[in-house]
């Protein structure tokens, strides 16, 4: 794809056209779908509009259980862990839901040098964390595009005893095929960009100034990632611009665009709802506010749609809605999160100098307390990335059967590390019940692959997996 094309794969009329069908959907139909959906293979843009129909409570029930059930059919009870690390709250654009657009007064301007960046990653490492998603507003320092790539250095080269990020996932302004080789270059896990809204004339509405008024440029910026060997994408919509509806069929066709011209959909998808921000009315009063039962139902759908597809919670949410969507999907989660520069040293997070306020203000360790007491298995493992298994070889490793073999036991393994290093008594006790659970329920081929793997992490290896 040339980088002056048009993101034509983006279809309004077809959406459209499929969102003026009314009434509901039989329960018959909602049954059929669910029987279809089941067998792994996912759902068209046709299955997601009949079901993002459906009301009655009895259906959305059984909607739930299904994604409930594919959800721990491919995944087990894993949530991997990540924090965001902002480093620059500079900006150029004029995105009118953002605290960082250019012309905004209100907010302290902020971008870290090589040794602050240092300075988070060593809290971050120290509250457990082996992920980071790097986030920067869209404006670069003097020395350029450069100062990205030295920072995913900074980043991968800080340690602290034994701990250290395995993974930097970056969210950054869309790049040309040169940059995305050089991010690629660095080391980056998947490169993550949301469309905001796929509805042009609302994007044109909410994008005032800068690059990121160019619709089809953000549009298409997944196709020139991989065509620079990146093939870990995230995709995401912000919900609360435009009709969620709109935006989830047009996330259906981003998808299939994907899948059709490289032979894989994105590695994660992202449902950022919008959050009050400083210096932004927008912001405190979302256009087309998403409703919890919709972001729920939304999420469940796509659960549905796109099995094997990694489905990511930020701390934009409060606790109790976030309880409610690992229960329908989510496969990844954000923990004790700041949005400012410098937030994790600077304790409280600065609201002048943060991105959105957050929803969930919990330490790391309070959200794997209460995760493990819901019964999931908190993972920070990284071994996909790090052995090479992204794009199709990851959806072929995700596949049931072969998941049991590696992903529960680099859980647990990348699980028991934190324990051992960075818990809590609480945490700990909770955590290490949680692990005899889970070993109790392996069949024999798991437990003699998990076994061998705890006990080097007890005998203080690390970075332990398969
Ligand atoms: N500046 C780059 C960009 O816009 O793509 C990357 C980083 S930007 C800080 C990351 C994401 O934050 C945006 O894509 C947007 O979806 C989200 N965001 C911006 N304002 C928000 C708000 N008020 N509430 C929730 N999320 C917000
Ligand atoms: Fe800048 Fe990104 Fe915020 Fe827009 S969303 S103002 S591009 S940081």
């Amino acid at each position: 794809m040339n980088t002056e094309d048009r993101a034509d794969f983006i279809q309004p009329e077809e959406i459209e056209k499929l969102l003026a069908k009314r009434g509901g959907t039989s329960s018959a139909k909602v049954s059929e779908l669910l029987a279809k959906a089941k067998e792994l293979r996912g759902l068209t843009m046709e299955d997601v509009a009949s079901l993002m129909l459906v009301q009655d409570e009895d259906s959305l029930a059984d909607i739930y259980s299904t994604a409930k059930a594919i959800k721990e059919e491919i995944y087990g009870s894993r949530l991997v862990f990540f924090a965001p690390l902002y480093i620059s709250n500079r900006c150029a654009n004029e995105c009118t839901y953002c605290a960082f657009r250019a012309t905004n007064t209100e907010l302290t301007r902020r971008t870290l040098t090589q040794e602050e960046v240092a300075e988070e990653t060593r809290i971050l490492i120290q509250q457990g964390h082996k992920r980071v998603l790097l986030v920067a507003g869209e404006a670069l320092p003097p020395q350029g595009f450069q100062y990205i790539t030295d920072t995913i250095s900074t980043i991968y080269e800080t340690r602290v005893g034994p701990g250290e990020i395995r993974r930097v996932n970056v969210n950054l302004a869309p790049q040309n095929v040169e940059r995305f080789k050089r991010l690629k270059d660095a080391g980056i896990g998947t490169f993550q960009l949301f469309q905001e809204t796929y509805h042009r004339p609302t994007y044109s509405q909410v994008h005032l100034k800068g690059k990121k008024r160019d619709y089809d440029w953000r549009a298409t910026a997944f196709d020139r990632a991989m065509e620079a060997g990146i093939d870990d994408v995230g995709m995401g919509v912000l919900f609360g611009l435009y009709d969620w509806r709109f935006e989830v069929l047009a996330m259906m066709q981003h998808i299939r665009h994907l899948e059709e011209t490289f032979g894989v959909g994105p590695h994660t998808l992202s449902f950022p709802r919008i959050e009050p921000a400083v210096g932004s009315d927008i912001a405190s009063r979302p256009p087309h506010e998403v409703s919890d039962a919709d972001f729920i139902k939304m999420i469940a759908i796509m659960r549905l749609a796109v099995p094997y597809t990694g489905m990511i919670m930020s701390t934009r949410e409060a606790a109790e809605v976030r309880r409610q969507t690992f229960a329908v999907g989510i496969s990844q989660i954000s923990a004790g999160s700041r949005t400012d520069p410098g937030g994790y040293k600077e304790g409280a997070g600065d609201p002048n100098g943060s991105q959105f306020q957050l929803g969930d203000h919990r330490t790391v360790e309070e959200v794997v307390t209460d995760v493990v007491t819901l019964g999931y298995t908190p993972s920070f493992c990284t071994a996909c990335y790090r052995l090479g298994r992204t794009g199709q070889d990851f959806m072929d490793l995700a596949k049931p059967g072969e998941i049991k073999y590696h992903c529960q036991p680099n859980a647990l393994s990348t699980f028991l590390e934190y324990l051992c290093d960075y818990a809590g008594p609480v945490a700990k006790s909770a955590g290490e019940k949680l692990i005899s659970i889970e070993l109790q329920q392996m069949d024999g081929q798991q437990t003699a692959c998990t076994l061998p793997m705890l006990n080097q992490v007890r005998r203080g290896e690390r970075d332990v997996f398969v």
